[in-house]
């Protein structure tokens, strides 16, 4: 194993862990020591750098094949999760992302989206054939599900968008959900349109891939934040504009938010104008719903640096815990232990 230093005059290591004169030290794929820079030792490679370490991203929607995986590698996102692909596309992919040499972030994958038959996103031009498996039955519902355990996949994406078609059934939903769980799998939903979130709580749906952009009542946010996680994708929603759209979804988050639900970056990349790399207006509107720039990083990262975490760090101009614009600056991009930017 190659073994690599990194030192730097600040890191924010994750949650509370701020570190003046601050080195990590990697042995291959896995952080050895991360702290203040007191480590004696010598490593195959020792790298100096004068701005912050902290840990790279994740993005937990994206759809890779949309976008450029190299360049998102580059732009400081270490780790992805596909929400909606060809199964015999994104698995073969997503295998070959674990080695070292594979140019682009590990890509963990749901494989297609679960949704009644003609139901989104089977119409969609976005969507390559196979990109939604239509079910037809409660039993061929649970079939889908193992069939998708069986190939690797790390979530169940479901359909549940009534305004772009018909959606599965409550039988449907529930047969999903319970055949996730049996396998420990979660499950993350696409609702949208009138009660489709009350549906997908209903079900035991785990996680929304988009924050609602339709108005939740406080009872829904309430139940809701002791139930699910959300992933942000908020910027598709304005791209930068003033919608109504965004407005209503930043109320919904800010509100899921108040009521101690756990969000997490995303920013469903392959859809409109997203950047590859870190997408600095998303944190941006997570910021704007509330949360402090250290829960915007804490829902953005991999996993904190510490002993046996991913070897998987950036370097950053300034401190993002200033302002998070900080973000939108990356110097240096290290994955599993190699310098693959700056
Ligand atoms: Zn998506």
């Amino acid at each position: 194993m190659t073994t690599l230093s990194v030192r730097a005059p600040i890191a924010w290591l994750g949650p509370g862990r701020l570190v003046e004169r601050a080195q990590i030290v990697c042995d291959g794929g896995a952080v050895t020591y991360a702290g203040e820079a007191t480590y004696i030792g010598h490593a195959d490679r020792e790298i100096v750098v004068d701005g912050l370490l902290m840990p790279a991203v994740a993005d937990r929607h994206v759809h890779i094949e949309l976008s450029s995986p190299g360049e998102v590698l580059a732009g400081g996102v270490t780790a992805v999760r596909d929400l909606a692909w060809p199964a015999d596309r994104i698995f073969p992919l997503a295998d070959a992302s674990e080695l070292p040499t594979f140019d682009g972030p590990l890509i963990r994958a749901a494989g297609p989206m679960l949704t009644a038959p003609g139901g989104y996103p089977t119409q969609d031009a976005w969507a390559p054939p196979g990109t939604g498996r239509e079910v037809k039955s409660p039993e061929d519902a649970a079939l889908a599900v193992d069939e998708l355990v069986r190939l690797g996949a790390a979530a169940i994406k479901l359909s549940l968008n009534a305004e772009a078609g018909p959606t599965p059934s409550d039988a449907e939903l529930a047969a999903i959900c319970d055949a996730a769980h049996a396998a420990d799998v979660p499950v993350s939903a696409h609702a949208q349109g009138k009660g489709q979130v009350e549906r997908a709580l209903g079900a035991g749906v785990d996680e929304l891939a988009h924050t609602p952009w339709t108005r939740l009542s406080d009872d829904v946010i309430q139940t809701a934040a002791t139930r699910m996680r959300i992933v942000s994708t908020l910027d598709i929603l304005s791209f930068g504009r003033d919608t109504p759209e965004i407005r209503t979804a930043l109320d919904n988050l800010r509100r899921f938010h108040v009521a101690g639900g756990e969000i997490a970056y995303g920013t469903d990349l392959g859809n409109g104008e997203i950047p590859p790399g870190i997408h600095e207006r998303e944190a941006r509107l997570m910021r704007e719903a509330g949360m402090e720039p250290e829960e915007v990083l804490e829902a953005m990262i991999r996993a904190p640096l510490e002993p046996d975490a991913p070897a998987d760090l950036i370097e950053l101009a300034s401190s993002p815990l200033e302002d998070l614009s900080a973000l939108g600056d990356v110097r240096t991009v290290i994955r599993g232990g190699r310098v693959v930017a700056g």
